[in-house]
């Protein structure tokens, strides 16, 4: 995980063996845009940088340097988005109407659920209430957080609590006794850190799932790990993808992570305490929605720089933008209904309030153009 990039790193190297750069006609194809939506038009758009090309890598853990990503078209999502299928989902207990357009109009309960892994209250710890709103205005989709789950460390064992009170939109339950697991980690005496497993994590997360979800996304600020020889891990979905945990640990800008020992982790302070939690905000929001994005059936995009760009190390995952581009917008919007600029008004409304200063030119500067072409 190498953690800047220097500047002499920026010759470019190849792509992985078999990977084809989409061409221009092929991304045109890929958006699927019609008349109806000017906004998705790649020929209004020509010239405006909204989207410039997917990045060629840089780094040989760049992420097309090592994957071989197939892309998915809009045509391709269409057919293959469990969402959009005539047939309910496997395992969905609530109310399904087949002939509905839209994720909400098949599952009008639907929900997404962020469940709040271990204490969040720390002062460099990214404020729930953010991202819930981030998520909800991004996604377009009802966005709820649900009580947290108390992690205690004992012993440098880590022992996962839940009390079925917080649970009510869980179904019935055997016990209503508060309930104590200790769950798998390692821990470094040298430097006392401590990192979760992700196996039985996201077990216990299935469990918890409520009747009404369309998905769940546990959040941590506890760093994550998938096989004893990862240094770290991210994240993962679990079996049904409707489950999956994700860990904000590694996007402190004040710390820098060792490329070899999962617990080597420096503290700069130089940083300022603003500009920190604004980065923090700024990466673990990207991360959700990406995340997100992933549950809904949106894959990795290959057509343009965008916030769904598959990331092989931090420093690319930190490179990539917060918007979609016009293919996985286009996803999104068939898959919600959502009306495109009224979205980008309250995501500049959150930017702004968050200073996020280059989302919000992004998104000025697209709602501006979107409105004179829609006059003209
Ligand atoms: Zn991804
Ligand atoms: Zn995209």
């Amino acid at each position: 995980m190498p953690k800047q990039k220097s500047k002499k790193q920026n010759r470019y190297l190849p792509f992985a063996v078999g990977f084809k750069i989409p061409s221009e006609q092929e991304k045109r194809k890929a958006i699927g845009s019609s008349p109806m939506i000017p906004a998705l038009d790649p020929q209004s758009f020509k010239g405006f940088g909204f989207f410039p090309p997917i990045p060629r890598p840089t780094s040989i853990d760049d992420w097309l340097a090592q994957y071989v990503e197939e892309g998915q078209s809009y045509s391709d999502y269409q057919r293959q988005c469990p969402w959009l299928s005539k047939r309910k989902l496997k395992y969905m207990p609530q109310q399904f109407v087949s002939k509905g357009k839209t994720i909400l109009e098949k599952y009008p309960d639907g929900k997404i659920y962020l469940l709040p892994v271990g204490d969040f209250s720390g002062e460099n710890c990214v404020k729930f209430k953010s991202l819930r709103d981030f998520a909800q205005i991004y996604l377009g989709l009802p966005v709820v957080e649900l009580p947290g789950i108390a992690l205690e460390e004992e012993n440098h064992k880590i022992f996962w609590t839940e009390n079925p009170e917080d649970r009510p939109t869980h179904g019935a339950r055997s016990s209503s006794r508060k309930r104590k697991f200790e769950i798998n980690s390692r821990y470094h005496p040298g430097t006392n850190r401590i990192q979760l497993k992700m196996d039985e994590t996201l077990l216990r997360l299935r469990s918890l799932i409520p009747t009404d979800a369309l998905c769940m996304v546990g959040l941590t600020m506890y760093d994550l790990y998938g096989d004893d020889t990862d240094l770290f891990v991210a994240g993962m979905a679990a079996g049904n993808h409707r489950v999956a945990m994700f860990s904000f640990n590694r996007y402190d800008p004040a710390l820098s992570f060792s490329i070899e020992k999962w617990y080597d982790i420096t503290c700069d302070s130089t940083i300022s305490a603003s500009e920190r939690r604004k980065l923090i905000l700024q990466r673990s929001c990207k991360l959700l929605v990406h995340e997100i994005g992933h549950l809904l059936g949106i894959d990795h995009c290959i057509y343009y720089d965008c916030c769904m760009n598959g990331s092989g190390h931090l420093s690319e995952d930190f490179r990539q933008p917060m918007h979609l581009c016009p293919v996985d917008l286009h996803k999104l919007q068939t898959l919600v209904g959502f009306d495109i600029v009224e979205r980008y008004q309250k995501l500049a409304g959150f930017y702004k309030e968050h200073k996020m200063e280059e989302e919000l030119k992004w998104v000025t500067r697209r709602i501006e153009f979107i409105t004179d072409q829609t006059k003209s």
